[in-house]
């Protein structure tokens, strides 16, 4: 069922609504909300949320609870091609818990929060920028690892990647539910302003598998689920650009790299040289690639984990 979490008058006879898809399971059980496009230009979790609202409104009659799901929590930002809230100057993801009667963005904000403080679990999906492309993994910080590590691994990704607390914004959505109990798993998947079709299905896949597992799902429970790498900081070496040019990229993001094996190259098409080559700094997994040409020295081109 479609229903109305946010409802505002823009000032020209137009409306910010934000709605979610309610699917009520046939039994009682857990409620499990799955939220995207807080960022309007990352797109990788419409995809998700189709998936799973097609499939899940077939089966009712095999779920436990309630799933709610939010493909649009910044709809202007999705319309107009904008991380942030357009007209607003601001990241949505920066502004949680929000607040009532104030500007129109905190009280979304607030509204959104409001409407989901109850869940059990939340799953929070971003993609990467228009620059780089990242495997799906779940980022953590260090202080919450213990409580979501567990329901993380359930959701068929590549990588954790636990921060250390100097790094959380408490500005986000999925620190402000995990501060409210909710517990919340921020996934960051592809790249931006398109959608990766097997990631989206893999994602599918392991919320799925994630109802399964807390007793949501009386389906058949999803085969193969990927087993992520579990990664501090420390263990992500980076890989940028000691020349300006146009980077082609030699590797796919996701394959096990050796110390030395070449990623890719920098080149300058007026004259036709290779400015530089990019080779592994480690043996390890490639969980980002440059996605996007044009580089300056300095710019990110990859990212490795290490094996440790
Ligand atoms: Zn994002």
């Amino acid at each position: 069922m479609i229903k109305t979490v946010f409802s505002a008058s823009l000032p020209i006879d137009e409306k910010l609504i934000i709605q979610k898809n309610q699917i009520q399971g046939a039994f009682p059980g857990k409620r499990l909300c799955i939220v995207t496009g807080t960022h309007g230009d990352e797109l990788e979790g419409q995809y998700v949320c189709f998936l799973l609202s097609e499939f899940l409104n077939k089966n009712t009659d095999k779920i436990c609870g309630t799933i709610d799901i939010y493909p649009a929590v910044n709809p202007l930002g999705i319309d107009s091609i904008t991380r942030g809230m357009p007209g607003f100057d601001l990241d949505m993801n920066r502004i949680f818990p929000g607040a009532k009667d104030t500007s129109l963005s905190d009280y979304a904000a607030y509204s959104i929060v409001e409407d989901i403080k109850t869940a059990d679990y939340a799953v929070d999906i971003h993609a990467s920028n228009i620059f780089l492309r990242e495997i799906p993994q779940a980022r953590i910080n260090v202080d919450s690892a213990s409580a979501l590590t567990g329901l993380a691994e359930m959701l068929n990704i590549d990588l954790i990647w636990i921060h250390p607390a100097a790094t959380v914004l408490e500005s986000t959505l999925a620190h402000t539910l995990n501060s409210l109990g909710v517990k919340t798993i921020v996934i960051e998947t592809g790249v931006g302003m398109r959608i990766t079709p097997v990631y989206g299905q893999r994602l599918f896949n392991g919320i799925i598998n994630l109802m399964h597992k807390t007793g949501m799902w009386l389906g058949k429970a999803p085969e193969n689920i990927s087993k992520p790498i579990i990664a501090a900081t420390d263990a992500v070496s980076f890989v940028n650009a000691v020349d300006s040019g146009i980077f082609l990229p030699e590797k796919e993001y996701g394959v096990m790299l050796k110390k030395g094996d070449k990623i890719g190259q920098i080149v300058k098409p007026l004259s036709g040289e290779i400015l530089s080559e990019v080779f592994s700094p480690d043996d390890g997994l490639l969980m980002t690639i440059r996605a996007y040409p044009v580089v300056y020295e300095g710019s990110l081109l990859a990212r490795v984990i290490h094996n440790s």
